[in-house]
Formats: C-alpha cells, sequence, structure tokens
C-alpha cells in the first residue's frame, strides 16, 4: 500500500456532521431521476406520462451514445415528466405500485462467467444492463467510452467533503459485493485499479478488508479520486483514466450477481440545521421529504443535496440525483451584523485571517451568507495557496474571461477537479469553480463534436 502526501487543500471544522448511525427508511410512494444532473449527456426519452415501468424499465437513453440508458428506480406509473426552459428533461417521477412492485430481471453474471468474459464484453454486459453511469472518466468526468481499455480505474472510498456518507457506514455488510465490484474492475482494467482513501479514515475502512492500494494523507480534496490521479499519474497516456465511488461499485456488483436493479443506497443527512444528523438507506431518486420532514424545518434553511462546496440547492418538494448520496442543510444566515467589523468573529468559519476563528478548532456554524458581492481580484493568492492540483485559479480565471483557450489549457484548466475550494476561500467572491465547470463542459462538448464531424 502506498501513501500519498498532498500538501494543498484546507480543513474544515464544521459543525452537523452526520453519526455513524444507519436507518432504513420506507420505500416512497414516488421516486424520480433528474436527467438534468446527471453531466454531458443529452437525454431521449424512451417513456411518456401514464406508461406503466418496472425497476429496470430504460426511461431515457443518451443522444450522444444510445447505448447509455438509465433505469427507473421504481415500478409503477410514469406520473409526471417536467421540462425546464429550453425542453431540457428536468425530473422524470415514477408513482410505485406500492404492493408487489413489478421489476426486471437480468441475466446474472456470476464469477465463473465472470472470468471467461473478455473484457471487452464485459464493458457490454454493465452497459446493456443500464449501469454505465457508475463509471465517469477524467478530466471531464463523462461517461467513459466502453470500446476502450481504461489506464486505470480509481475507486474512492471518500468523505473530505462535509457532509458526504461515511465509507465505513456503506462497507459494512457489502464486504462481499465490494470485493466481487473490485474483480469486475480488475478484469476490466487489466489490474490497474487503485482503491483510495483518507488516512483519517483507514482503520476503519481497511480492517479485515485489505482493499486499499493508497491512502491519502491531507486535507480536502485531497482523498478526490481526480486529486489523486493528479498525483499519481505517470504520463499523459494516463490521462483519461476512470473513476467509480465506492458505493457504487457496490451497486455494480449487485446488479452482476443479482440480476437485478440495485435501488438502495446510503445517504447522509447533516448539516448544523438538519434536525437529525445521521445515514439512511432510501431508494434511489427518493424525494428529499422522506429524509427530512418539512414539517421539522423553519423555513430559513437552505437544503443542499451533494456535499456543501459542490452541491445545489433544491427545495424540499425535490428528488435527489443518481449521483447525489449527500443532504446537507444549513441555516441561510440573517442579515448582515451590527457593528460586525469590530467583532472577532471567533465562531465564523473562514479561510482569512481576519476573524479570530483562524484559532479555534471547534466545529463551527456554516450559513450560506456570502459576506459581500463580487468584485475586482486583488491578488492575494487565497485560491493558489489551497488549489490541490497547482493551478494559479486567478490566472486560468483571467484567460477564460478572455477567452484565450490554448493560455488557460496550458495553466491546467483540465486538471481542475472542480473542488470549489477556490471559490470558498475567494475575498472577492469570484465564481471561479463555476466558470472552470462551464468552460471544462464547453470544451469537452467542442472535442465530441470535432469528433463526429
Ligand atoms: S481550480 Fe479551484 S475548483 Fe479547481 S481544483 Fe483548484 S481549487 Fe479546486
Ligand atoms: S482568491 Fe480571489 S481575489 Fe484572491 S487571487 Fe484568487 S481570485 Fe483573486
Amino acid at each position: 500500500m502506498q501513501t500519498v502526501r498532498i500538501k494543498k487543500g484546507y480543513r474544515f471544522h464544521i459543525a452537523g456532521s452526520p453519526s455513524d448511525i444507519l436507518t432504513r427508511l420506507p420505500a416512497p410512494d414516488r421516486v424520480a431521476i433528474l436527467p438534468e444532473t446527471i453531466p454531458h449527456i443529452k437525454p431521449r426519452l424512451k417513456v411518456s406520462v401514464g406508461d406503466a415501468v418496472k425497476i429496470g424499465s430504460v426511461l431515457f437513453t443518451d443522444k450522444n451514445d444510445s447505448r447509455f440508458r438509465f433505469l427507473s428506480p421504481g415500478g409503477g406509473r410514469i406520473a409526471d415528466i417536467e421540462f425546464g426552459p429550453r425542453r431540457v428533461i428536468k425530473a422524470i417521477v415514477v408513482d410505485r405500485q406500492t404492493d408487489d412492485e413489478p421489476e426486471i430481471e437480468f441475466p446474472v453474471v456470476d464469477e465463473k462467467q465472470l472470468n471467461r468474459i473478455a473484457p471487452r464484453h464485459l464493458a457490454d454486459h454493465i452497459v446493456d444492463r443500464g449501469m454505465w453511469w457508475v463509471f465517469r472518466e477524467l478530466p471531464f468526468r463523462n461517461l467513459p467510452n466502453p470500446d476502450l481499455i481504461p489506464p486505470m480505474i480509481l475507486v474512492g472510498l471518500d468523505a473530505q467533503e462535509p457532509f458526504q456518507p461515511s465509507p465505513a457506514v456503506y462497507l459494512k455488510d457489502a464486504e462481499t459485493d465490494f470485493a466481487y465490484g473490485l474483480k469486475v474492475l480488475n478484469r476490466l482494467a487489466d489490474h490497474r485499479v487503485v482503491v483510495h482513501t483518507a488516512k483519517s479514515l483507514q482503520a476503519q475502512v481497511d480492517t479485515g478488508r485489505k482493499v486499499l492500494t493508497h491512502v491519502i494523507s491531507g486535507c480536502y480534496p485531497s482523498d478526490d479520486s481526480g486529486t489523486v490521479h493528479y498525483h499519481i499519474k505517470t504520463g499523459r497516456d494516463q490521462n483519461r483514466a476512470w473513476f467509480i465511488t465506492g458505493q457504487d461499485l457496490i451497486l455494480l456488483a449487485r446488479m452482476l450477481l443479482l440480476g437485478r436493479y440495485p435501488v438502495d443506497r446510503v445517504i447522509s443527512v447533516a448539516g448544523s440545521a438538519a434536525p437529525v444528523r445521521q445515514h439512511y438507506r432510501a431508494r434511489m431518486g427518493a424525494p428529499l421529504a422522506l429524509l427530512v420532514d418539512p414539517a421539522e424545518l423553519k423555513g430559513d434553511e437552505r437544503l443542499v443535496v451533494g456535499g456543501l462546496l459542490r452541491g445545489y440547492e433544491r427545495g424540499s418538494d425535490g428528488y435527489l440525483g443518481l449521483y447525489e448520496t449527500a443532504l446537507n442543510i444549513v441555516p441561510r444566515g440573517g442579515p448582515a451584523e451590527f457593528l460586525s467589523l469590530f467583532k472577532p468573529g471567533f465562531a465564523k468559519p473562514s479561510y482569512s485571517r481576519t476573524f479570530a476563528s483562524k484559532f479555534n478548532r471547534a466545529p463551527m456554524v456554516f450559513d450560506c451568507k456570502r459576506h459581500g458581492d463580487q468584485r475586482a481580484c486583488i491578488a492575494c493568492m487565497h485560491c493558489a495557496d489551497v488549489c490541490p492540483v497547482d493551478m494559479l485559479p486567478q490566472m486560468v480565471y483571467k484567460a477564460v474571461l478572455a477567452r484565450e483557450v490554448e493560455e488557460y489549457l496550458e495553466l491546467g484548466l483540465l486538471d481542475c477537479v472542480e473542488c470549489g475550494l477556490c471559490t470558498y476561500v475567494c475575498p472577492s467572491k469570484i465564481e471561479l469553480r463555476q466558470t472552470f465547470v462551464e468552460t471544462k463542459a464547453a470544451y469537452a462538448k467542442e472535442q465530441t463534436q470535432n469528433r463526429t464531424v
């Protein structure tokens, strides 16, 4: 096992982490899949309102590659298809048939068959079962091409972003599935598989399992697969590595071993304003109201799905997206404090040394207040000091604004792991991360179009 030390990043001291308690929630009456939250795909609907569907029925495919299918997490009827501006498909909602829920059975791939299948055909089996979405390719985080053998697959047992589910919780009682998933990856990538976690989680994750290949020493986002890849890759030929989360690997193994679309996943509910902070086993695409009772909210909170730095706000009438495994509930933050400049700020979570909280190691309440509007860059270099992939975000930002494509590529835009730290620490409130995510996506789209003409 190798230890990788990553010096840059930031250690958060934020109140509201979830306990390791895991409770199974009842299956909700309605579930949904949110195509607009799946990056880099163009959905083509395969169902209409009123259609009967089973767990595992194809709801939509990707226009970029029609082999990529996205399956229903519930059996029943299509209750609604919500469209946004320019007919973007926001949600496909399924009313579940609560008793005797219909389900598709897929052919299983057991260990004996696994050893006989060629890697290329193994990818086809996964694609045919609608599970290809569990893989994503660096640097764009899009679905990889199943016809290619990846230079490496990284399995991320990461949890440093506040507050993602703990790998120790979702790995419990799933060791056999996880081990089978690793065998699948070893076949797919010809044994070039990296299983990594943060040093702080090593004891909880690896005791008795012995699955780790890399332990990562550092703070957020050192345990992100993109960050690990940046620090361990040995050449350009490894640039297009794939990654998968530990939890998705368990789902993949279950689909192959049981022949059923695995619709349960572990979700963390956390944040200082969450009435209960713990882990839940819930149906994929569950309504947020199942995870937190809206009656227990005061009305001045924000519900953030995904992590606190990379997530999105969603209303309590929303649903969990395909890749979303965390719900953070944080205070919106009240109006500006009177004479706040003259207060020491012992409990203000901030990167800046302006506040006395710099010396406070106790967890602090994180709210959504921006503390001011966007201003011009003051060249403080905070963003460069924390960037885990050694970018100079302020320089890249300027090159992006000037549309200097060659310059921003040379400055390493494609290395950006979209962690959001630069935006968090920027005293000028510049939306660096969002700009980089959008620019990377536009560049990826252009590359795809150039390949198809
Ligand atoms: S540029 Fe910003 S979002 Fe990208 S990796 Fe660096 S700190 Fe993270
Ligand atoms: S943190 Fe913000 S203000 Fe400071 S150098 Fe970076 S972009 Fe400029």
